[in-house]
């Protein structure tokens, strides 16, 4: 929806949810990562860009806010990947405000970050519930404001390029798990980390999975009873993906197989197992047949 002129806000959905589309080097074809301000006194959510005139825009319009008497309660991280957090220490520095994000996510940052709080599934935070989606990332958390259906759904779904789950921190299962409880809450829009806001979520949500369940009967279809290397059968599955292209793929191949494979419809080659027992976790090196 369309911002007057003069607002510093790339798309402003009401006034509790506004959002600067701030540069970043993200996954083509996007080029910027959105920092969300949720809330009156908003919570300033993936603060991202490296750079320095980007930074200044977001400083600028959250010091405005606080001349306002809306100044930002804090920084909040929906996962820990680089084009999300990129901007949290020096955010947190300039305007002295703390970063709060999942307990997972702040174990993987630990070496670089600082996260002062940790949230958890069922956290209230000034009346946006935050719900742990894992999936895409194990920390991957969203915030959802139940009474006007606002949702800031990090890289759950985007408006531009796609969502990567990559083995071993994406889950190819638990990130479909994640999108149908989204999709029950019935949110109305949801902004993405990358893109738009959305104003139509739940037909984007279907769609999604739709996509992958398509992609994935292609995955299973590449399989033969003779044992497979991944790149054959991402090959075989994404026909129509520039060479360039193909590492990425082979990534969401890889988590489709790890799902193939949890449902009984695909095997490992010569599986390794660790001594617990336990499922290892899936690597490109492992061949692949139909169960
Ligand atoms: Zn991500």
């Amino acid at each position: 929806m369309p911002s007057p002129t003069e607002s510093p806000f790339t798309w402003s959905v009401a006034p509790t949810l506004k959002v600067l589309a701030l540069r970043t080097p993200t996954l083509p074809p996007a080029t910027a990562t959105n920092a969300v301000l949720a809330g009156h006194a908003p919570w300033v959510v993936d603060p991202a860009t490296p750079h320095a005139a980007e930074r200044d825009r977001l400083v600028d319009a959250l010091e405005a806010l606080r001349d306002s008497g809306e100044g930002p309660r804090g920084i909040v991280l929906t996962h820990h990947h680089a084009d999300h957090i990129g901007a949290a220490a020096y955010l947190s520095e300039r305007l002295g405000l703390e970063i709060w994000a999942h307990a997972r996510t702040a174990e993987l940052i630990a070496d670089t970050l600082t996260v002062s709080h940790t949230l958890a599934d069922g956290d209230d935070l000034d009346g946006w519930r935050v719900l742990h989606t894992p999936g895409h990332a194990s920390g991957h958390i969203v915030l959802f404001d139940e009474v006007r259906g606002f949702m800031v759904g990090g890289d759950m779904l985007a408006s531009v390029g796609t969502i990567v789950v990559d083995p071993p921190d994406g889950h190819m299962a638990t990130y479909l798990a994640s999108l149908a409880r989204l999709r029950e809450l019935g949110p109305k829009v949801i902004v993405p980390a990358h893109g738009a806001p959305i104003d139509r979520p739940v037909a984007l949500i279907d769609h999604y999975v739709a996509h992958r369940l398509q992609r994935e009967a292609r995955v299973a279809s590449a399989l033969g009873p003779e044992p497979r290397p991944l790149d054959l059968i991402t090959r075989a599955a994404y026909p129509e993906l520039a060479p360039v292209l193909l590492p990425l793929a082979a990534r969401s191949a890889l988590a489709h197989l790890e799902k193939l494979w949890e449902e009984g419809r695909a095997a490992p080659h010569e599986a390794p197992v660790d001594t617990q027992g336990r499922r290892p976790t899936v690597s490109p090196q492992l061949l692949w047949r139909a169960a």
